[in-house]
């Protein structure tokens, strides 16, 4: 079969890998509690900082927030390769820019995630993951953003949502915990 994976978020812990180096960056001590009442991706306000300067902020970091030690969720890159293992097709999707692309792929290699040259699409906006995702032909699809899986309700593929504190409103299946993920419970849409 074949999986569809958005990157950030979904499978690593970007915006929390963010979050620490806002504190330091920023010589503040802002606690973890308030990063996960956070209703927005934006990680911005709880340092104070206006939608611009978060923008700055956000950009100004963005290269050391991708490309340093930004945790996977625990259990992921176990998971993907027991379904490379097993024959299943495992796609890559993201919507980071296109100048981050090659780096993004060889980040992805170096930390164990199984990834094969033509199955990694990088650089296109939110709302065209969608004709990605049709055209693949993909049987499951995984992503937290609300505005990319309010794209794909009205899609074959099967749909879940990382669960995340900014996306509850998002009426799919959720799940919490890559390593508790199991194919039977995927095709039966029960997580
Ligand atoms: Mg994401």
């Amino acid at each position: 079969m074949k999986f569809g994976f958005d990157i950030d978020d979904t499978l690593i812990n970007l915006r929390e890998h963010g979050f620490h180096i806002y504190n330091q960056k920023l010589n503040q001590t802002v606690a973890i509690e308030q990063f996960h009442k956070l209703k927005t991706l934006e990680i911005h306000s709880i340092f104070g900082l206006s939608d611009e300067e978060g923008y700055e902020m956000w950009k100004d970091s963005l290269e050391e927030i991708y490309f340093t030690d930004c945790p996977p969720f625990s259990g992921v890159i176990d998971l993907l390769q027991q379904l490379t293992e097993q024959g299943h097709e495992i796609y890559y999707i993201t919507a980071r820019k296109p100048a981050y692309c090659e780096q993004t792929k060889q980040w992805l290699i170096d930390n164990g995630f199984p990834v094969k040259n033509d199955h990694f699409y990088c650089g296109m906006k939110d709302e065209e993951k969608v004709q990605i995702i049709k055209e693949l032909q993909l049987d499951f699809y995984f992503d937290d953003k609300p505005e990319v899986l309010n794209t794909l309700l009205e899609e074959t593929v099967k749909c879940f949502v990382k669960d995340q504190s900014y996306n509850q409103h998002i009426k799919l299946p959720r799940f919490k915990d890559w390593s508790k993920l199991e194919l039977q419970l995927l095709e039966k849409n029960v997580i």
